[in-house]
Parts: C-alpha cells; structure tokens; sequence
C-alpha cells in the first residue's frame, strides 16, 4: 500500500492586515511533506508576510495555518514554532562573525546548552561527524576553520543554511537566498536546495527567474495576498493571470 500522503504545511482562509492594508487575503496553501516549493510574486505581494505568519512573527486576523498532522501554528509563539522543527533564513545574514565556521554550526547543534559548553566541552564523534557532514553539504568543509567574518556574501548565507540544518528542521523557509550573489553563488545554492529537498520540506521565495527555473518544481505565484496560480514554471510564465500582473499586459 502506498503510504498516505501528509501535507506538511495547510494554510486555509488566511488573512492579515496592517491598518487596513490587506497584506494576505484569503490565501490558502497546501505542500507536501518533502516538497520544494518556489514562491515568486511582485514586490509587496505579502510573500514576506506569509513567511512571518508561519513563524508566528506575526499573527493571523482569521483563518487556519497548520503544521504536519494537526498542530495549531496559529496558537504558537515564534519561538514554540522554531522548536516544532520550523527554520528560517532571513535575507542578510546572521552568523557569528568572530567565529569559525566550524564553531558557528557547532553553537548551532540542535541540543546544545548554550555557548559556553558548546565551546569549552569536549565534542563527541559523532557531533563533529555531524559538523563535518553539514559543512560539505553547504560546500564549506575547506573553509571550516576560517573566521565566519571573513567569509564571501554566498558562502555566509550557506553558512547561515547550515546553521539552521544543525537544527534539524521538518519546514526550512528561505527569503530571496540568491539576493546580491553572483551567479556562480546562486547555481550553488539553487544546487544545495535541490539536495536538501526530501530530507527537509523548503519554501523558498525568490525574484530571480534564473534561480527558480533552477530549482523549482511546484511555482506558487501570490499576488496581493492571495494565489494567482501554481504550476510548473512553464505553467505560471505561460498563465495569462500572471503575464497581465508581471508585464501590465491585458489581452484584448
Ligand atoms: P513581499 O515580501 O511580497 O514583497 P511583504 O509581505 O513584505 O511583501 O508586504 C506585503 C504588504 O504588506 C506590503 O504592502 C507591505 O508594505 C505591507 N506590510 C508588511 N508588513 C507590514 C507591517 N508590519 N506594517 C504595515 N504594513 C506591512
Ligand atoms: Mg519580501
């Protein structure tokens, strides 16, 4: 029998609004369990917001945002939410710059109390096989005892996608990752977000049409809030909907 599919992340009849400024409006959203999903929409289509409301940076005025079988996101704080196995990469970085990138993923191991005894207790076998396991999954193993401060714009955003994977996240959000990379950077982390997809389920947001024709397998495109339309990327370019929001353009 084939195992019964669980959505991952349910967004139904979700709406928020700042001062009357409806930023999501009636969005509904569904994604698998495993699944990489590319979200695009112009700028202030409430694709940030979105991302807020899952992480419960914010709250929603109405409507429903479960995680996996039935855990009400909605109820949660942030940082409840983290612990759930919800990770999210902001767009500038945060890594510990007068730290190595050894040290950075290693303050970062889902379990460890605090930075004290991550620095100045022994590590075991098998965190710095983690550690190690991590720093070539993001491409870094040969920069690992280099100071995180002096690392290029790309390798610090792999480093902060590797401080969250420490964490062992189910849901890993990702806001504009290739954002002031240049393109060889961005080839490699759309090839990292392709090999993370399975293990960790990912939201990725992007501008970039290169990068999500890269990565993507399922397109959401929002717009003022709501879903204009999913598909492949084949599928939302070539959507009438979505040509009249990006180009201006109506048929006649
Ligand atoms: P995107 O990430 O798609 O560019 P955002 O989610 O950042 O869009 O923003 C959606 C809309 O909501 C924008 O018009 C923005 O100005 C507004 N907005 C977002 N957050 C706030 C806030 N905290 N207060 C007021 N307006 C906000
Ligand atoms: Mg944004």
């Amino acid at each position: 029998m084939q195992p019964v599919k669980q959505f991952v992340l349910t967004v139904e009849g979700v709406n928020k609004s700042f001062q009357g400024f409806r930023a999501i409006t009636d969005l509904n959203f569904y994604m698998d369990e495993g699944e990489l999903r590319t979200i695009i929409g112009p700028n202030g289509a409430g694709k940030t917001t979105f991302l807020d409301l899952i992480t419960g940076r914010s709250k929603p005025d109405t409507g429903k945002i479960e995680f996996e079988k039935d855990t009400d996101l909605t109820r949660l704080n942030e940082h409840e939410i983290n612990r759930l196995g919800i990770g999210r990469k902001f767009q500038t970085p945060s890594v510990y710059i007068n730290h190595t990138v050894y040290e950075n993923i290693l303050l970062s191991l889902k379990g460890n109390r605090g930075v004290f005894a991550a620095l100045f207790t022994r590590t075991s076998p098998a965190q710095r096989e983690k550690i190690d396991q991590i720093l070539t999954t993001i491409n870094l193993l040969d920069r690992a005892h280099a100071q995180a401060g002096l690392l290029a714009h790309g390798q610090k955003q792999w480093l902060e996608i590797g401080m969250l994977l420490a964490q062992e996240p189910k849901l890993l959000l990702v806001d504009e990752p290739a954002a002031g990379m240049t393109d060889e950077e961005t080839a490699r982390t759309g090839e990292l977000l392709i090999s993370l997809a399975g293990k960790h389920s990912i939201v990725v947001i992007e501008h970039d049409m290169v990068f999500v024709r890269q990565i993507a397998r399922k397109v959401t495109v929002l717009h003022q809030g709501s879903v204009l339309c999913e598909g492949t990327v084949d599928e939302v370019q070539n959507n009438e909907k979505v040509r009249e929001v990006y180009l201006g353009r109506k048929k006649h």
